[in-house]
C-alpha cells in the first residue's frame, strides 16, 4: 500500500512509519518538524520505500499533489502537548483545526480511507471513569487555554464524523498518554519524559499538585498497534476508539517507579501547578479509558505493562537525552 503519514516525524508518527515500512508499505511523511524531529526518521532516509517532505499540512497544493496516489492516510500532524498549547494557543488552534480541515477535505475529494489521531484530552475533566467513546465531554471555560486543545480535537472529530456520514471511510483513534522511545526530551507532551530526564540527571522529580491525579500510560507499541488496526479493520469505519491501557497510575506512583527503575537518587518534589503552567491552570484528575469498544471491534488489547515499557524507555533515554 501507499500510505501518507502526516506528522510522521513525530514521536508516535515515526513509530507508526516504522511499522508500516516493516510490513512492506510505501510511506510518504509530511512533517514540518515543529515538534517532530528528523532524528526520529533518520534511519529511514534513503530507504526505497520511504519518502519525506519537510512542510506544513497547511500547504494544501502540496498535499493535493500526493493524496490522489495514496491508498491510506494517517493524519497525526498536530500541535500537541499541554504546555505547547499554553505557550502558543493561536498556532495550536490553527494547526489543529485548519490543518485537519485541509487533510480531511482532500481525503474526501479523492475518496481516501483515513485514520484521524485524536486525544483522550477530548473527555476534558469529566469525573466519571472509565471514559466510553460516547460519553459526554466536560470542559472548563474558554478563558482556560488548555481546553482549546480539547476543543480543536473535537472539531476535528466532528469533521471526521461529518465526512463519515457522507460515506467516507474514516476512523478516529483517541490516544491515552503514550510513552516510549523518541519521547521529546523537553517533556512537552509527556510527564514520563520529564520524570526520566530528571531522574537520569539527578534533578528533583517534579510532581505537580498532590500527585494523586492519574493517567493510563500506554506503551508506544500498543499505541501503534491500535492505530494500525483502525486503518485495517472493516468494523473501524465511521467509528472512534480509545487506544490506551486501562491500568491507572498516579503521578506520584509514576515518579517513584521511574526513580526506582532508573536507580536514581533524585528527590521527589511537590510543585504547585502554577509554577509550570502559569495561573489558572486546570488539570484532569483521573483519566481512564474504557477498552471495550476497541477490544470488541478492533481486537485491540494493550500488551505492555508499565514497568516493562518504562524500562525500555529509560534505556533509550539514557542513550539519547543530554546529560
Ligand atoms: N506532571 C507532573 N510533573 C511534570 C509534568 C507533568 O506532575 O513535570 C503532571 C501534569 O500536571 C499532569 C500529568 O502529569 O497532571 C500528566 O501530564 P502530561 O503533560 O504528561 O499529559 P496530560 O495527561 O496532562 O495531557
Amino acid at each position: 500500500m501507499r500510505v501518507l503519514v502526516t506528522g510522521g516525524a513525530g514521536y508516535i508518527g515515526s513509530h507508526l512509519v516504522d511499522a508500516l515500512i516493516k510490513r512492506g508499505d510505501e510511506v510518504l511523511v509530511i512533517d514540518n518538524l515543529s515538534t517532530g524531529r528528523i532524528e526520529n526518521v533518520r534511519h529511514l532516509l534513503g530507504h526505497p520505500a520511504f519518502h519525506f517532505i519537510n512542510d506544513s499540512i497547511l500547504n494544501e497544493p502540496l498535499l493535493e499533489r500526493f493524496i490522489p496516489s495514496m491508498d491510506l492516510v494517517f493524519h497525526l500532524a498536530a500541535a500537541v502537548g499541554v504546555r505547547n498549547i499554553l505557550h502558543d494557543p493561536l498556532a495550536a488552534i490553527n494547526t489543529n483545526v485548519r490543518g485537519t480541515e485541509v487533510v480531511l477535505g482532500l481525503a474526501f475529494k479523492y475518496w481516501k480511507r483515513l485514520v484521524l489521531a485524536s486525544s483522550s484530552e477530548i473527555y476534558g475533566k469529566a469525573s466519571h471513569v472509565p471514559f466510553r467513546e460516547d460519553d459526554d465531554r466536560v470542559l472548563g471555560s474558554t478563558g482556560v487555554a488548555r481546553w482549546s486543545y480539547s476543543m480543536s480535537k473535537a472539531i476535528d472529530e466532528h469533521f471526521a464524523f461529518a465526512y463519515a456520514a457522507k460515506g467516507l471511510p474514516i476512523s478516529i483513534v483517541r490516544y491515552f498518554n503514550s510513552y516510549g522511545p523518541r519521547l521529546d526530551e523537553r517533556g512537552y507532551g509527556s510527564v514520563v519524559a520529564n520524570f526520566i530526564r530528571q531522574a537520569l540527571r539527578g534533578d528533583p522529580i517534579t510532581v505537580h499538585g498532590d500527585g494523586k491525579q492519574t493517567r493510563c500510560f500506554t506503551y508506544i507499541e500498543d499505541t501503534v498497534a491500535g492505530t494500525l488496526l483502525a486503518g485495517e479493520a472493516k468494523e473501524a469505519v465511521g467509528e472512534v476508539f480509545n487506544i490506551g491501557s486501562t491500568s491507572e497510575t498516579s503521578i506520584l506512583g509514576l515518579a517513584e517507579t521511574i526513580k526506582r527503575l532508573a536507580r536514581s537518587k533524585s528527590p521527589v518534589r511537590f510543585d504547585p501547578y502554577e509554577a509550570y503552567y502559569g495561573e489558572g491552570f486546570e488539570d484532569t484528575r483521573r483519566r481512564v479509558p474504557s477498552a471495550d469498544k476497541a477490544k470488541r471491534r478492533l481486537g485491540f488489547t494493550p500488551r505492555v505493562d508499565l514497568e516493562a515499557g518504562l524500562k525500555k524507555t529509560i534505556v533509550w533515554c539514557r542513550e539519547h537525552f543530554a546529560r
